[in-house]
């Protein structure tokens, strides 16, 4: 799950990314408005997850133009203790969701899972598809019930296509899923964690479609 964060606070930024990164997102760190902006345009971003009071582009500022774009993406906002003000008026902005300073991290990861949940028109907590079941709160990965174990690679390909079963993902928008902006991205990689991933798997649940990509396949395959 690729996520856009936007904090001016370096103490508070670096736990953030550091406590979600372990928790599986990839994310991308931007230390003020005018930089969240300009990540915001590249439309590479699942989640968005927002700081209000930012340098040179005040956070609701931010939001508010999104929404004005016709931008849909989950956001959750951080404000500052007991600042109601700022809860309601982030709310009010577009917001879907919020959290106050200082927060744990765990509450932080569960609320964005959930968000992401609801945007993709889950509102169960594990995704059921024809022999494989996912669990995005543990990232466990049942394979007709029995757990298999999956590599944090490999667990994020499968999340991104099992976000729409059935939709095809390009090589370029797996990779997006896969790495931030400082990773370094080797010319193959999304095909091999791909192997391992579809090894793994029940035959014919990933399938590449030639020149196109991979989806998962809506229907149970004939074995
Ligand atoms: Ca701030």
């Amino acid at each position: 799950m690729r996520l856009l964060f936007a904090e001016d606070d370096p103490m508070i930024g670096a736990g953030v990314r550091e406590g979600l990164a372990q928790d599986g997102f990839a994310v991308d760190w931007v230390r003020d408005g005018a930089a969240a902006e300009r990540a915001l345009a590249e439309n590479v971003h699942e989640l968005v997850l927002l700081d209000l009071g930012l340098p040179r582009v005040d956070g609701l500022d931010v939001l508010a133009a999104m929404r004005r774009r016709g931008d849909t993406r989950p956001v959750l906002v951080l404000t500052a203790r007991d600042a109601l003000a700022d809860r309601v008026a982030g709310l009010d902005a577009g917001a879907d969701d919020y959290l106050t300073k200082p927060f744990e991290l765990a509450e932080l990861a569960a609320r964005l899972r959930a968000l992401a949940r609801r945007a993709s028109g889950r509102a169960a907590p594990t995704i059921e598809l024809p022999g494989v079941s996912i669990d995005p709160a543990t990232r466990e990965v049942r394979v007709e019930g029995a757990p298999v174990a999956l590599s944090g690679r490999e667990y994020a390909l499968l999340e991104a296509l099992s976000a729409r079963p059935g939709a095809i993902l390009s090589r370029a928008q797996l990779e997006e899923r896969l790495y931030g902006w400082k990773d370094a991205v080797e010319s193959n990689a999304v095909e091999v964690h791909l192997s391992s991933l579809r090894r793994k798997l029940p035959e014919g649940f990933i399938r590449n479609v030639r020149g196109l990509g991979w989806m998962i396949s809506p229907r149970k395959a004939s074995a």
